[in-house]
C-alpha cells in the first residue's frame, strides 16, 4: 500500500482529456509532473459562473491545487500556465496535439509515472505548436514514449539472425520489434521495407533530445516514410499488449546495450 496522499496538495499538469460527469461537473485526465497519469474532478465547473472553466481546457498545461477524496482528488484551484493558443488556431497542429494526448491515454495506465514523460509530452506540445513541420515533434514523441514504456524499436541490429544492420536499405517488422536485414526477410512476411536514408533519421531522432533533434529536419518523403513505420508498430504494440512481449523487447534492447 502506497502512503496515503496529503490533504491538499499542489501539482504541475497537462490536460489529457475531460468528459462531463452528473450535472455540472468534469472529470479531467491528466498527466503531471509530480504524479504521473491521473484523474481529477472538476466541480461545478460546466456552470456559467464558475471561474475555473477557462482554465480547464484539453491539452492545457495547469497548476492545480487538488485536495484529497476517495475516488479522485477534486480541483480546488485552477490556474493555466500555458493554453498553446497558436495549436487553437491551426487544425493540423491541434490534430497532431490531440494525437500526443491520445497515445499518453493509451499507453499509460492510470498511476503509472514515468520520469521525463511529462518533460516530453510538453516539449513536444511546444514543438507542435511552433515547428514549421509539426509532424517532425510528433514523431519524435512516439519514438520516446515507446522507450519510456518499453518497447524501444531495435534499430542497430537485425531482430532475427541479431547482426549488426549494415549501410544499405533493410526492414522493419512490428512483430518483431525492429528492423530485420535482408537475408533474413523470409521470416518476417509482414515486415516493410525502410530506406537507409529512414533508418539513420530514425536512429538520430531517437538518440536525441528535442532541442537537438529538431535541428535537422528531413524531406517529406522521409517523414512519411518514418510516420508509416512508426503508424504500424503503434498500433501493433497497442493490439498485442502482453506483457511477455514488453518483457522480451526489454531483455533484448539491454542485451543489445551490453
Ligand atoms: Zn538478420
Amino acid at each position: 500500500m502506497s502512503p496515503r496522499p496529503p490533504r491538499r496538495r499542489t501539482v504541475e499538469a497537462i490536460i489529457l482529456r475531460l468528459w462531463d460527469v452528473g450535472e455540472a461537473d468534469r472529470m479531467l485526465s491528466l498527466y503531471s509532473r509530480e504524479e504521473g497519469k491521473g484523474r481529477a474532478l472538476a466541480k461545478g465547473v460546466r456552470r456559467a459562473v464558475s471561474r475555473r472553466a477557462g482554465h480547464l481546457q484539453p491539452l492545457n498545461r495547469v497548476r492545480l491545487l487538488l485536495a484529497h477524496a476517495r475516488q479522485a482528488p477534486i480541483v480546488a484551484q485552477a490556474e493555466t500556465v500555458e493554453a498553446f493558443p497558436s495549436l487553437r488556431q491551426d487544425v493540423t497542429r491541434y490534430a497532431y496535439a490531440t494525437h500526443l494526448a491520445e497515445l499518453v491515454e493509451r499507453f499509460v495506465w492510470e498511476g503509472e509515472h514515468y520520469p521525463g514523460l511529462f518533460t516530453a509530452l510538453r516539449d513536444a506540445l511546444y514543438g507542435v505548436a511552433t515547428a514549421a513541420q509539426p509532424d517532425w515533434p510528433v514523431r519524435h514523441f512516439e519514438l520516446h514514449l515507446l522507450r519510456l514504456v518499453g518497447f524501444q524499436p531495435e534499430l542497430q541490429h537485425c531482430t532475427v539472425c541479431g547482426a549488426r544492420i549494415q549501410p544499405q536499405d533493410q526492414f522493419f517488422s512490428p512483430a518483431h520489434g525492429g528492423v530485420v536485414c535482408p537475408r533474413c526477410r523470409s521470416q518476417a512476411p509482414n515486415a516493410r521495407p525502410v530506406t537507409m536514408r529512414s533508418l539513420k533519421f530514425l536512429r538520430h531522432l531517437q538518440r536525441s533530445p528535442w532541442r537537438v533533434a529538431r535541428q535537422v529536419v528531413p524531406p517529406a518523403a522521409v517523414r512519411r516514410d518514418i510516420e508509416g513505420l512508426l503508424q504500424a508498430y503503434l498500433t501493433f504494440v497497442l493490439e498485442h499488449p502482453l506483457r511477455g512481449v514488453r518483457v522480451q523487447q526489454q531483455l533484448r534492447n539491454e542485451t543489445r546495450q551490453k
